[in-house]
């Protein structure tokens, strides 16, 4: 009886601790007046891993993994969607524009790792 009184104040801890990161301390940028949070964002990498191709933030046809591995519309179904490094399904990656892009840019590192498929 004890232990499982230990283990409900544990989890209300725990919990608590969860809602006030969820509040207070999330700087995400979408919610205005937000601080920009990179640790928490899309990388947003320039290119496709496989052919090199310009991958603009702002723009539709990008496909990613849940580890961001970035791919262009072409090679990911040339993928099957499928990510070759993870083996995770490649999504559309969503699009980051206009101002929320200008306070937050895309990161700059390219990563190119060209592989015969
Ligand atoms: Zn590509
Ligand atoms: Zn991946």
């Amino acid at each position: 009886m004890a232990q499982s009184v230990r283990k409900l104040a544990a989890w209300r801890i725990a919990s608590s601790y969860v809602l006030r990161h969820n509040g207070a301390y999330c700087h995400c940028a979408c919610q205005s007046g937000g601080q920009p949070w990179s640790d928490n964002m899309l990388a947003l990498r320039p290119g496709c891993e496989l052919c090199d191709r310009d991958l603009p933030a702002d723009l539709a046809g990008a496909f990613i993994c849940s580890f961001e591995c970035t791919f262009c519309h072409d090679c990911a179904a040339r993928l099957g969607h499928g990510c070759p490094n993870c083996g995770g399904d490649l999504q559309p990656r969503p699009r980051r524009t206009g101002a929320r892009l200008a306070a937050n840019p895309a990161s700059t590192q390219r990563i190119y790792k060209p592989r015969q498929l």
